[in-house]
């Protein structure tokens, strides 16, 4: 048994925790490339949507280096996530590559773990009984790995826009993860967050600096992957902006198992705040777009950039309300449809006329003071 997963921004950094602490054999796929998407855009439908497309190229990518079993998450409707599973088995199997497949349900109701238990059959066969011991421990330490994640992730992003240096917060950041990836248990760990932390405040910063604060919102595939979204985090800080965002993994897992008393709150906050342009719940990430584009409007915040892949359907319904809502509460809202075809210029000019004009406004406020 070789096991791999979706690569999905630090995502392989704690499955690679999980499967190591458990003593479970597995393939990190390679890092999301061209390479990567072209073969997810060959073997799919046009028309589907460029996360089905990339995961399905890390897919055929970890078969062909040697994994045999995929784990992969699952999700309800109408998003098509729910639907991911059942079309990417039948590429892969006309594509001849052999594996096995395991579905994480986004909720545990008696039908999935049914699923689960027929999926895993034969995989229960292969694993050992050091394998059953250590599983609930190496969760453990997969979670904690997630958490310093995001923890170092957040940090940067706050350092980020000061640096005077461009680009230094990222490689103190790159530094600051590869130690985190190679520490071992509770002890490592914690140290591991310690030393990251303090290398990535010791990046040279012009404490005077006032950055603009934006938040980023959208599709979290394309949020949270910056080989997909070409950097836009670290782009938009690099240009002076303290950059915000609430998908995180710990918020998705925390809302699919109803736990994290305060992602809960404040990812209800914006459910009901969405509800002044959207009835119901359009699925996915939509209402949450929508919700925090007005909720960080009335936080004063000097802007949003909203990130869907082409042919999302929550988010196509988003953008177009948050055209809306940037009217209605004066808030620069700069939506980026992401697909195969994009070019690190094209977001980087977009990106760079968005800054632009933020600047512009607060030039204007500051003459009218
Ligand atoms: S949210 Fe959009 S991009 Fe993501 S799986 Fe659903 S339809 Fe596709």
């Amino acid at each position: 048994m070789r096991v791999t997963f979706p690569r999905l921004g630090t995502m392989h950094i704690f499955c690679k925790a999980i499967a190591e602490t458990a003593g479970i054999p597995y393939l990190v796929p390679p890092i999301t490339s061209r390479k990567t998407l072209a073969l997810g855009v060959k073997n799919s439908n046009e028309c589907i949507c460029l996360p089905f497309k990339v995961i399905l190229g890390n897919f055929i990518e970890a078969l062909q280096r040697g994994a045999d079993t995929i784990v992969m998450v699952g999700s309800g409707p109408p998003c098509r996530l729910g639907l991911y599973d059942l079309v990417h088995k039948v590429i892969l199997e006309d594509l001849g590559l052999r594996y096995r497949w395991l579905t994480i349900p986004p909720r545990l109701t008696w039908e999935a773990l049914m699923k689960n238990h027929e999926e895993t059959k034969t995989l229960r066969r292969e694993l050992t009984l050091r394998n059953y011991l250590t599983f609930p421990y190496a969760l453990y330490i997969g979670w904690r790995k997630m958490l310093a994640t995001e923890r170092l992730e957040r940090l940067a992003m706050a350092v980020r826009a000061r640096e005077t240096v461009r680009g230094s917060t990222q490689r103190n950041l790159q530094q600051a993860l590869r130690m985190l990836d190679e520490s071992s248990g509770g002890k490592e760990i914690k140290e591991a967050v310690r030393d990251g932390e303090r290398i990535i405040q010791t990046t040279e910063q012009d404490r005077g600096r006032q950055p603009f604060r934006v938040a980023i919102v959208g599709e979290l595939y394309t949020v949270m992957d910056p080989e997909i979204n070409g950097g836009v985090e670290q782009r938009l800080g690099e240009m002076g902006v303290a950059v915000t965002r609430s998908s995180w993994f710990s918020t998705h897992i925390n809302r699919s198992l109803g736990v994290g008393r305060e992602q809960k709150k404040e990812r209800l906050r914006f459910y009901q705040t969405s509800l002044e342009y959207l009835g119901y719940d359009v699925g996915a990430e939509c209402n949450f777009s929508v919700g925090e584009t007005i909720m960080r409007a009335r936080e004063g915040y000097d802007g949003v950039v909203h990130l869907m892949p082409f042919a999302c359907m929550p988010e196509t319904t988003a953008s177009a309300v948050l055209k809306q809502v940037s009217k209605d509460y004066h808030i620069p809202v700069l939506t980026l449809t992401l697909d195969e075809q994009d070019v690190e210029s094209r977001i980087q000019t977009l990106l760079e006329a968005f800054v632009d004009m933020l600047l512009w406004r607060r030039d204007k406020k500051a003459a009218a003071a």
